[in-house]
């Protein structure tokens, strides 16, 4: 791993300073915000075209944008990838994950909803998915990453009677 800063390679994996220049270097979780849409018992999922993890089911939401706090990235991207505008709901949870990018596994933190439609009409953005599918909360697919099988499986703890 390098500087960020001046690109003198680290002695040390971080935290740490750069040798160079006395850079201080952190690798923190990097938020993420996400809305499980719930209806009569099913949740929306959507097939990732993206790697990583390209083909694997996910469910809408992504990383936020610079100061954005995450219930405002779950709805935006809610907005950009299915064309709704959904209403958040109870906190499911918040947990550390690992999403490999640029050949790092950066850790990233990624913070769930139980969400609603209000309006829109679904319509997927091809850049981000191929299609979607209401899954029984009941018995979810493997997901494309096991934060969001965490997540579903506190959802169906309880809301499956
Ligand atoms: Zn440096």
């Amino acid at each position: 791993m390098h500087c960020p800063r001046c690109g003198a390679r680290l002695a040390q994996a971080p935290p740490t300073a750069c040798g160079a220049c006395a850079y201080a270097i952190y690798v923190n979780p990097r938020p993420t915000g996400t809305g499980i849409i719930v209806e009569r018992g099913r949740f929306l999922a959507i097939r990732r075209v993206r790697d990583p993890r390209a083909g694997w089911w996910d469910l809408p939401g992504g990383f936020c944008d610079a100061f954005e706090h995450p219930a405002d990235a779950a709805v935006r991207e809610a907005r950009e990838e299915l064309g709704l505008a959904i209403e958040l709901g109870e906190l499911v949870g918040m947990y550390i994950g690992t999403y490999e990018f640029q050949g790092e596994a950066l850790p990233v933190l990624d913070c769930f909803w139980l969400a609603s439609v209000v309006s829109g009409e679904l319509r997927l953005d091809p850049s981000e998915a191929s299609e979607y599918e209401w899954f029984p909360l009941a018995d979810p697919p493997e997901m494309a990453f096991p934060t969001m099988d965490a997540a579903l499986r506190r959802v169906a703890l309880r809301l499956v009677p």
